[in-house]
């Protein structure tokens, strides 16, 4: 089946040569860097590294880390390696704290990303003749060009709605007859309850076919809903404004984790707290390597998103590693009593139960001593008129089924259909209150 790769020669060299074309592009990308760039000439200088001591892929552990401060520090171009005139691009993330962090492309990059957009694109069964729905945000964010430039490099006919103006959307999705949506999970949801609300059947009245969802970090849950509800196949797409955008990583028909476009990225598991290297199958934060980037190169870049990398062959034939679904970012996991606890392990929980909604809000507060954790979860329009005896049951079994997968017994607020707030973008769903008061 060729016709099922975009690139077969890449997506399914064997692991020892793909390993040996990483090689080549490390030294090449660690000397390019130590040539062109202050910052990294002066970390390796640090420790005593030049690129001729890059002699196997493990030397890549000897390379000082690139943390998202070290970006944010060399604002705006500080690590940029090549003559502004170069660069054709900028792309910039959100910056809600401190400076944004900027994404630097030249025509070569922009031509590697459209190249790994379309292989993503591709590997999912996105194909000339679809239509791509791309709700993703155009502008400084790298989603809404990056799939664009992607899509476009296949040919498939694109509409660049954006974010935004949901019953538009849903008519344009009809009347042009789109076979696939690119947005947010949430988003995703969003859409979906306002067709059911308008008497709109995905099945029936849409063409959908293949989702794309990706920016925010979303469970098998939200993935079988999405599937019911929209009626399509959904898959999860990774990237990072540091790296590329997105098109870093895809899932692949399979469904069995992410392959990473290793002819392109260097990629390592390491342990948060210590910075060790761990092994393939062990769960560790994500660190990422750009092997073949020119405007802004990236050693070793902590991602902080926590996930685990299989390199066991996958039956779609494609050889690069798997990573697993992100199962939250050490940033954003929650201490709750001394226990560890990400949002995601919150939302299995209680996107399994069909009188509850796909809204839900964890908030954390420490009146005293300890922690009070809450869980708020909306109900459906029709489970909103339950008996009090049905929602009281309704409330112990979720406190259960949180008890069953993180040992803490969180207090359950149900709350009428629509009250939490919805949202085009990335989705907020925890609210610390206990900062400041520890
Ligand atoms: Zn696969």
């Amino acid at each position: 089946m060729t016709d099922a790769y975009w690139n077969k020669k890449v997506e399914t060299m064997s692991r020892a040569e793909l390993e040996k074309y990483q090689l080549k592009l490390l030294k090449n990308q660690v000397k390019y860097c130590y040539e062109n760039s202050k910052v990294y000439r002066n970390k390796l200088k640090n420790i005593g590294i030049t690129p001729d001591d890059i002699k196997k892929l493990d030397d890549s552990q000897k390379i000082p880390f690139t943390y998202k401060n070290d970006l944010r520090d060399n604002y705006p171009f500080g690590m940029v390696t090549v003559p502004l005139g170069e660069l054709v691009e900028l792309h910039a993330s959100s910056g809600t704290t401190g400076n944004p962090v900027v994404g630097a492309y030249t025509t070569n990059d922009m031509d590697v990303w459209a190249e790994l957009m379309a292989r993503s694109l591709y590997t999912t069964g996105v194909r000339k003749e679809d239509v791509m729905h791309n709700a993703y945000g155009y502008g400084l964010f790298t989603g809404g060009l990056g799939f664009h430039y992607g899509a476009q490099k296949i040919g498939t006919t694109i509409l660049p709605i954006s974010g935004g103006m949901t019953q538009r959307q849903i008519k344009l999705m009809q009347d042009l007859g789109s076979t696939v949506l690119c947005c947010t999970p949430s988003y995703a949801i969003y859409l979906a309850e306002t067709m059911i609300k308008g008497g709109i059947s995905p099945e029936n009245d849409l063409k959908l076919k293949i989702g794309h969802f990706g920016a925010e970090p979303w469970s098998e849950r939200i993935r079988e809903r999405i599937e019911k509800e929209l009626a399509i196949e959904a898959f999860d797409i990774y990237g990072l404004t540091e790296l590329c955008g997105p098109g870093v990583s895809v899932e692949c028909t399979e469904h069995n984790g992410l392959h990473i476009w290793e002819d392109h990225f260097l990629i390592e598991t390491i342990d948060p707290k210590t910075g060790e290297i761990l092994s393939a199958g062990e769960e560790g934060e994500l660190v990422f390597t750009t092997l073949t980037k020119t405007g802004l190169p990236i050693l070793r870049f902590r991602t902080r998103d926590i996930s685990v990398i299989q390199n066991e062959p996958c039956e779609c034939g494609r050889t690069h590693s798997r990573m697993m679904r992100i199962r939250g970012r050490s940033d954003d996991m929650m201490i709750i009593r001394g226990v560890n606890v990400f949002p995601s392990q919150i939302e299995y929980a209680i996107m399994g139960l069909s009188e509850l909604a796909a809204q839900y809000q964890i908030i954390l507060e420490r009146p005293d001593a300890l922690d009070v954790f809450t869980i708020k979860a909306e109900l459906t329009e029709k489970s909103v008129n339950s008996s009090q005896h049905e929602l009281e049951t309704l409330k112990r079994r979720i406190k259960q089924k949180v008890n069953n997968i993180t040992g803490l017994s969180p207090i359950i607020e149900l709350v009428k259909p629509g009250a939490l707030p919805r949202t085009a973008g990335k989705a907020k769903r925890v609210f610390d209150m206990r900062l400041g008061k520890i």
